[in-house]
């Protein structure tokens, strides 16, 4: 095919679809969120089987469902489920520490070595309920020396947006740069020499998902198990295809 007459009609066609929009009807948006969580669940699956580059994705996601701007509303915003608790389960930063504070990552030393893990449950703190925005906005990163501070939100988005989560781009926010380079700021010292813990940003990112699931999934279970069955029985879901059956019994 000739390409000015191909580009020609994928120009028409950018233009037909631009001109016509219209609401997206409740329902396909329920599916969207099963579908979101869907992401977020095999990400983190993918990410636990030692598929840690599987933490853009999780930005990715984690954009998608959260985050609001002035243009473009969140997945949780259309259908009206950001009012709900979200959980830290992370402590909350001391703004005195002297040294490189990093409550979403956890030491490990195991026969395999020493290495940084999310935090998930495994915090001393209990589990604290936060409305989003000081949820997304809460600093979980420290670093005194440089004077460097990251919240939730600076951290999903510089991965999303810059990090080749949905995008590569040639400048990076500065504080994120320095959580990838310096990270927990610690150098284990083994006897194969020594050892930089690195891959803060990923454990991060793994240990953010965590929480925004343990926030999200109760709520969207009930909602998406209140609507009407796809099925079209006319019944809920909750009672019809969702309806969790009795294993049939097996005979020899
Ligand atoms: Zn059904």
């Amino acid at each position: 095919m000739d390409s000015r007459f191909s580009a020609s009609i994928i120009f028409e066609m950018a233009k037909s679809t631009k001109s016509k929009k219209r609401a997206v009807p409740l329902d396909a948006l329920e599916a969207q969120l099963q579908d979101q969580l869907a992401f977020l669940e095999r990400s983190i699956a993918a990410f636990d089987e030692g598929y840690d580059d599987e933490f853009k994705r999780l930005a990715v996601t984690l954009r998608v469902l959260l985050h609001d701007t002035s243009r473009s509303h969140s997945l949780l915003k259309q259908i009206n489920m950001k009012d709900g608790d979200f959980f830290a389960y992370s402590s909350p930063i001391s703004g005195t520490n002297l040294l490189p504070d990093w409550p979403l990552a956890i030491v490990r030393i195991g026969s395999d070595g020493i290495k940084l893990l999310p935090t998930l449950d495994k915090a001393v703190t209990s589990r604290r309920s936060l409305s989003f925005d000081d949820w997304w906005s809460e600093k979980v990163y420290r670093d005194p020396a440089a004077e460097i501070s990251l919240d939730r939100k600076t951290i999903v988005l510089a991965v999303a947006n810059k990090d080749g989560g949905a995008h590569v781009d040639p400048e990076i926010d500065e504080g994120y740069a320095h959580l990838v380079n310096s990270g927990a700021g610690l150098v284990a010292i083994t006897a194969e020499g020594e050892v930089l813990l690195d891959d803060l940003e990923k454990v991060s990112l793994r240990h953010i998902a965590f929480e925004a699931l343990m926030s999200i999934k109760p709520a969207a279970a009930k909602r998406l198990g209140n609507r009407g069955c796809e099925c079209g029985s006319g019944l809920k879901h909750r009672y019809c295809c969702g309806k969790k059956r009795m294993p049939l019994p097996t005979f020899p």
